[in-house]
């Protein structure tokens, strides 16, 4: 057992509101922790520290816990750099290309999938994300839902069935046909690997009575639930989350003050997609009623290739703070804590005692810098559970 002293913190974001100077950020100056077989042992002022076996001196920077990316599609094939173009033509998004990325995903071998997700997981690292969530749902079939999801359980605890995506071709008239075997032999193929289900409840995939079945049969197989909601329009998305307890529902574009209320008086996590506003140029989420309303905000990158393909938790971050209006402590927030509320975790998203060791260290000064150099490599070093992912350089361990 060893323990191992951070130190030489200009600033500390702590995100934990009993700790520093108690504010949402639990901001801390000249600051310092130690981590102990990969947890956060002492958090405190670098000049109260107690003794430790090694020290690591980061020169008056910045350190801010490792994002929580709580919501993407990173295990797929092909790319859709066309469609991106001819909508910022002036193509409206509908959601239909979905099958393109369906079609390369199926044709791919495991091994090419582990290798795009590997790609994709180490931009992540080097822009800060310590924990990903991972969704099925290019698959659409059994044994390619199983493989994305075995591929994707190889990299994150945190994975999702998404077999209710959209209703693949094969099935366009036979929707029943396709609701039977993603809440029977699909789930069944997928549950040894996912720990969550999820639907995309929306005009266009799956409508209120067919999402319930989908949430439902997951739950009965031991999954946790969580909804794809209000994207694209109106709609029962987030009312339904939140009678399933969900733990997140994700988008938020379009709500309404019934929307809000339910939320406020809910455990459900609002995640906040702004990449996917921002790459598909639609019209962003109300995140100042959510925090107004004291609703809890998530913020994830959505990495997809056809509506956000995006890995990079700081843009995410600056989006939030230009486009939402969220300041940059509510956003830095949002990306971390709020994340992991919406895995309902609570090891995650904080440097406090007991958490695990995942942060990151900025080449800057100030939090503040991830929105205010949008595009500059302001993540120096990431580390999770005490173990550098990135570290200086940008180099892969
Ligand atoms: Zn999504």
């Amino acid at each position: 057992m060893s323990a191992t002293l951070f130190t030489g913190i200009g600033e500390l974001a702590t995100c934990e509101p009993t700790l520093g100077d108690e504010s949402a950020l639990g901001l801390l100056h000249d600051a310092a922790f130690i981590a102990e077989d990969g947890r956060i042992a002492w958090v405190g002022r670098a000049s109260d520290a107690p003794a430790a076996d090694e020290r690591v001196e980061f020169g008056g920077r910045a350190v801010v816990p490792g994002f929580v990316d709580s919501h993407t599609h990173m295990v797929f094939a092909g790319e859709r750099s066309a469609e991106f173009e001819a909508r910022m033509a002036g193509e409206p998004y509908t959601g239909g290309g979905i099958m393109t990325t369906v079609a390369a995903t199926r044709a791919a071998s495991e091994g090419e999938l582990r290798a795009n997700a590997g790609r994709l997981l180490a931009e992540m690292h080097r822009s800060g994300t310590t924990t990903v969530e991972i969704k099925s749902g290019y698959g659409l079939d059994v044994a390619t839902e199983r493989r994305i999801l075995e591929v994707a359980n190889e990299l994150t605890s945190e994975t999702t069935f998404l077999g209710a995506h959209v209703v693949p071709a094969e099935y366009a008239d036979d929707r029943e046909g396709y609701l039977t075997l993603v809440t029977g032999d699909m789930l069944t193929a997928c549950t040894p690997f996912a720990r969550w289900v999820d639907v995309f409840c929306e005009t266009g995939a799956f409508d209120e009575a067919e999402s319930i079945r989908v949430l439902a049969a997951g739950i009965a197989a031991g999954l946790l639930p969580r909804v794809h909601g209000n994207q694209l329009g109106h709609g029962p998305g987030v009312q339904l989350a939140v009678e399933f307890d969900a733990a997140s529902v994700d988008h938020c574009t379009y709500l309404s003050e019934e929307d809000l209320d339910a939320l406020a008086y809910s455990d459900t996590v609002a995640t906040l997609l702004p990449a996917a506003e921002f790459s598909t140029r639609s019209f962003y989420a109300d995140a100042r009623a959510l925090l107004d309303a004291r609703i809890t905000v998530a913020l994830a990158t959505d990495c997809n290739p056809g509506s956000a393909f995006v890995t990079s938790m700081p843009l995410v971050i600056a989006l939030a703070v230009r486009e939402y209006h969220m300041t940059p402590a509510e956003a830095l927030v949002a990306a971390t804590r709020g994340g992991a509320a919406a895995l309902r975790r609570t090891d995650i998203g904080r440097i406090a005692p007991g958490c695990s060791a995942d942060f990151v260290v900025l080449d800057a000064p100030s939090h503040v810098h991830l929105a205010y150099r949008p595009g500059a490599p302001v993540v120096a070093q990431a580390w999770r559970a005490g173990t550098a992912l990135i570290a200086p350089g940008h180099e892969e361990e």
